[in-house]
């Protein structure tokens, strides 16, 4: 195995285009900075709603390998080359939102076996030895199923992987502070008459909103904005991106935040409020 660089970052993630909306800008900060950047995606998202009425004749497979191409723009975005699929291409469907049948298809991630899944992942793990991991929480954010499951493999594995020689040192969730949300939606009320989306979402639409008490980790990528929403923007069947907004299939308008946040969840706090997900993290270690 080549060298990695001291810092390496993991985010498990349901389908392509979640990466870029929740840690676009985290993505794109740390691997400028030379870190080494893994992403893992549960499936391709095959029962995505397509937005572009000229690619909606896109479903399954095909709308799967579309997507694959538009994760693969994505990264190029944020400059993030080690992106994998958990288990290899095809390996699990998306599951669709709750409740449809879909949710039963034994292909589904939903129907995954978690400690199957979450071994395909220790294995990736074993490879890379991320001193930081970055997934859901437990309600996977907003309830869909392959965002539960997403959150259950992640935390699972890091399970499994202490037993196979690697612990993770620091374990995240995804978040939005509440006032964050708030605020951003009030503006957006004031600039929704200026833009192409004529409803707005609301906070509670958000995925990952807590109290702001609970945010431990504040990764400002300003910097990186640019290329979040070009990673966004690469993600055309599932997302409509203007100025620092975006909608997806509801075409309901919602913020989109450069600054992103997090709860450390495992590990050690390496600052009251940290601006680094590495804070504390002992570099170095055999890589
Ligand atoms: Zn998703």
């Amino acid at each position: 195995m080549t060298e990695l660089p001291d810092r390496r970052l993991l985010l498990v993630h349901a389908h392509p285009d979640d990466e870029s909306i929740n840690n676009g800008a985290t993505m794109a900060k740390y691997a400028a900075e030379g870190a080494h950047v893994t992403l893992v995606t549960c499936t391709l998202g095959e029962h995505g709603e397509v937005i572009p009425p000229e690619l909606q004749h896109l479903t399954g497979a095909d709308l799967g390998a579309h997507r694959l191409g538009e994760l693969t723009a994505a990264m190029r975005e944020l400059g993030v080359e080690d992106f994998r699929l958990l288990g290899g291409k095809g390996r699990y469907e998306d599951s669709g939102m709750m409740g449809i049948a879909d949710n039963d298809d034994p292909a589904s991630l939903w129907q995954a076996d978690v400690d199957d899944a979450a071994r395909a992942l220790v294995e990736v793990i074993l490879e890379v030895r991320p001193q930081v991991l970055v997934t859901y929480d437990p309600d996977g954010g907003y309830g869909h199923p392959d965002h539960i499951q997403a959150h259950r493999i992640a935390m699972r594995a890091a399970e499994l992987a202490v037993d196979a020689g690697w612990e993770i040192p620091k374990i995240y969730w995804n978040r939005v502070p509440r006032t964050v949300a708030e605020e951003a939606f009030a503006r957006l009320q004031v600039d929704l008459p200026g833009l192409p989306f004529s409803k707005a979402a609301t906070v509670d639409d958000v995925p990952g909103v807590v109290d702001d008490e609970r945010i431990t980790t504040v990764i400002d990528g300003t910097a990186y904005a640019a290329a979040k929403a070009a990673a966004m923007i690469a993600h055309g069947t599932q997302i409509d991106v203007a100025e620092l907004y975006f909608a997806l299939s509801n075409e309901l308008a919602q913020p989109l935040f450069t600054t992103e946040y997090y709860e450390l969840v495992h590990g050690e706090r390496g600052a009251r409020t940290e601006s680094d997900l590495f804070a504390g993290v002992t570099l170095g270690e055999a890589s």
